[in-house]
């Protein structure tokens, strides 16, 4: 890793809150966010771990889980010990069928293929079904080229943009005029990330977009951070004419695979998490994610990973679980969950904290603030270093 990528520097937003995205209630849900300039990779998997996020380009934010109507709930699935299930494997046989042209939607109707595909067995590795789209058999009755899936450092193109313009439209309902350019490279070009460069062909940390094309055109892409330990989720979109194809079910799976092919290529046994990321018990349009499996929570007060079944008791019956600390679950101690106490904070715990000064240069924050212990500044920081802890705070550079 470069000198220059293992430096992390950000500046402090703050405390947010938001209408619910979810449920749509008005001003229910709740955040502390930071703008991260330049993040190391394992920095940000320090910050995931504790129940942050990036949302989109430079901006993460952790949410509060006890304040927020729809508390967002950290899952992470071992791709390792994934369990295909019947229904995920009907969603790959269906793509793969499609790619062979076995299957055609418009006159659903089953062709019969010159020679029957193999049929996949049950206990098939999932990446043997997943790459079998990408490669060319000549018995089969082609009508498209094999689909291509291509893993680049995230970038601008045209053609991206229109398909995220349409998958806007079309899924989400936004307005035309407000989609631009501009805020398509906000939101899913820019990283704090930049991709980390590699001496073999192994795939580098970092940023990416992993794009769908079928006969050369783009039809879906998935915006990727691959970390230490993970492959992140940030966002997925795909062309809506396509969406017979199942093609959100189908790139979480796409991604699991992902997972175990660079654990394999970089054999790293700590690489074999995949981040959906958040579970939202409360929203049935993100339970889904619940449905891959082995997953896990984290605990959004102790930061240790739990079944997530496990969580799914007692969500039913309450909104705010702490499977670690059951005892401190009621317990309103002021600030947020996960937080430590602004307010026990000493000028010595945060005398590792470090800022960027005029012309370039590092302070301890304690030096440039000793005057001001009451300052607007010296509450954002010790609001900040609660939130996202002592280690990370002492790693990350305040700007
Ligand atoms: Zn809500």
């Amino acid at each position: 890793m470069d000198e220059a990528e293992s430096i992390s520097i950000i500046s402090i937003v703050g405390k947010n809150n938001s209408d619910c995205g979810y449920c749509h209630s008005e001003d229910t849900s709740f955040t502390y966010g930071i703008w991260a300039h330049a993040l190391s990779y394992s920095d940000y998997q320090s910050l995931i771990d504790r129940g942050w996020r990036r949302r989109s380009g430079h901006y993460v934010y952790k949410p509060d889980l006890r304040k927020s109507c729809c508390p967002q709930y950290t899952i992470r699935l071992d791709a390792q010990e994934f369990k295909i299930s019947k229904s995920q494997r009907k969603v790959l046989n269906k793509f793969n069928r499609f790619i062979d042209g076995t299957w055609d939607p418009d006159t659903k109707s089953e062709n019969t293929p010159q020679k029957k595909p193999p049929k996949p067995k049950n206990d098939q590795a999932l990446t043997d079904i997943i790459h079998a789209a990408e490669t060319q058999d000549k018995d089969y009755r082609h009508k498209l080229e094999p689909c291509q899936i291509v893993l680049e450092p995230a970038s601008y193109t045209k053609e991206k943009y229109d398909v995220y313009c349409k998958y806007q439209t079309v899924v989400h309902n936004d307005k035309k005029e407000e989609l631009s350019t501009k805020s398509f490279k906000r939101f899913l070009v820019e990283s704090p990330m930049k991709v980390e460069k590699t001496t073999n062909t192994s795939v580098g940390y970092g940023s990416y977009h992993q794009k769908y094309l079928l006969d050369g055109k783009l039809i879906a892409m998935a915006v990727l951070d691959i970390l230490p330990k993970c492959v992140s989720s940030v966002y997925f979109l795909y062309d809506p004419d396509y969406s017979f194809l199942g093609l959100g079910k189908y790139s979480a799976l796409r991604e699991i695979s992902l997972v175990q092919d660079l654990n394999q290529q970089k054999g790293k046994d700590d690489l074999k998490w995949y981040y959906m990321g958040y579970y939202i018990h409360s929203c049935p349009k993100m339970n889904y994610k619940g449905q891959y499996q082995p997953s896990y929570l984290l605990d959004p007060l102790a930061y240790q990973w739990f079944p997530l079944a496990e969580y799914q008791k007692l969500l039913d019956t309450r909104s705010f679980v702490s499977l670690a600390r059951p005892d401190k679950e009621d317990a309103d101690p002021g600030v947020p969950p996960g937080w430590l106490d602004p307010g026990s904070l000493t000028r010595e715990d945060l005398k590792k904290v470090l800022l960027l000064v005029e012309g370039g240069m590092v302070a301890p924050a304690v030096s440039v603030t000793s005057h001001t212990e009451s300052s607007k500044l010296w509450k954002a920081i010790k609001e900040y270093v609660a939130a996202v802890g002592l280690q990370l705070s002492e790693r990350m550079i305040i700007c």
